[in-house]
């Protein structure tokens, strides 16, 4: 349910809300919005009509919240949910752009990378370290070492790290080093992971599993934002389809779709929404004109060379082709993309 406190209610009005829900064995998160301040309260719903919560003072209305998905809704925080992590900002007029390699590969790579991409108007630096790979045989990423040479790259560039955890127990350790917490397609339903990822307060990029639909996509965040931890993005990267044209398919109808029913960041990933890094500029313009508020681009000083999504990936000059449609599109919509 939704608890709505009047505009004129006080700070102890509140915290007698809270302490009330706190007693009936619930768990309140308050969220302070320009107009109206709301609490969400998530859990065993029919305990909330006997409560006598809208006797309290400072309570304007008690309502339920009806999407499945609760915090992540629209309905408890119908403002834009603005995502800060470090030198990357997305949400609101703000849209992101998170450029890197797949994989953390070596020093020279990613220092080169990361001195590009930031000249040319990235905001972010992607990099895996942990590689979940469709084959065991397959690179799996320099894992601790990798980590490292991301945050040197940021001790030079200032750009934030965003990297993938594999695992609950990794949790800690990626946490250290990475500003943004990824969560690949194969795990936005680990929701061991989620949890885990929930008791930090490291903003997080929630990649849609290629079979998930966006209702559950949002019931993946749901686990996140129940666990306290609020700045998180979505990120459409693809679905499986019959087509094979492309790797995955790339709904675009997906932003629309999602910012109508959460105040949650969209960002769209179309190196491995298209797979084919000819197709890469046309999708990165097309999501901005959607309305993504940001990208998540594979970017590699030699494509030919990585060691992973090297058939994805753009090569430097090609970055900052796209990163010049792209800002031409954002302004058009009054947003910017630095
Ligand atoms: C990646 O970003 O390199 C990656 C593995 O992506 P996804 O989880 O979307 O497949
Ligand atoms: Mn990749």
């Amino acid at each position: 349910m939704i608890i709505v406190m009047q505009a004129h209610a006080t700070p102890v009005d509140l915290a007698q809300v809270v302490s009330h829900v706190e007693g009936m064995g619930l768990r309140p998160h308050v969220i302070v919005g320009t107009e109206r301040t709301v609490v969400a309260v998530v859990g065993a719903e029919r305990a909330a009509t006997a409560s006598g919560l809208e006797t309290l003072p400072g309570v304007a209305s008690v309502l339920p919240i009806l999407a499945p998905y609760k915090v992540a809704s629209r309905e408890v925080q119908s403002e834009p949910t603005v995502v800060k992590a470090g030198s990357l900002v997305v949400g609101g007029k703000r849209i992101g752009v998170i450029a890197g390699p797949c994989a953390v590969e070596s020093r020279e790579q990613i220092l080169e990378t990361a001195r590009a991409v930031k000249k040319l108007g990235a905001t972010g630096l992607r990099g895996g370290a942990f590689k979940p790979r469709t084959s065991p045989y397959s690179f799996q990423g320099l894992k601790e070492q990798g980590l490292q040479l991301l945050a040197e790259a940021r001790e030079e560039t200032g750009l934030a790290i965003v990297t993938e955890v594999v695992s609950p127990e990794d949790v800690p350790l990626v946490a250290r080093y990475a500003d943004v917490l990824q969560v690949g397609a194969r795990n936005m339903q680990n929701y061991r992971l989620l949890e885990a990822i929930g008791h930090t307060h490291v903003p997080v990029l929630l990649k849609r599993g290629p079979a998930a639909t966006l209702e559950e996509l949002l019931l993946a965040a749901e686990y996140i934002l129940a666990g306290g931890n609020r700045q998180v993005m979505l990120c459409e990267r693809g679905i499986r389809t019959f087509e094979t044209h492309t790797r995955f398919t790339l709904p675009l109808a997906t932003i629309p779709w999602l910012h109508a029913r959460t105040h949650l960041p969209v960002i769209v990933d179309p190196s491995h929404g298209t797979g084919h890094a000819n197709l890469v500029e046309s999708m990165a313009a097309a999501s901005i004109a959607a309305g993504a508020d940001g990208l998540i681009v594979e970017v590699h000083p030699d494509p030919k060379l990585a060691a992973s999504d090297g058939g994805q990936t753009l090569d430097l000059p090609a970055f900052g082709q796209l990163m010049s449609v792209c800002r031409r599109i954002a302004a058009a919509l009054d947003r910017s993309l630095d």
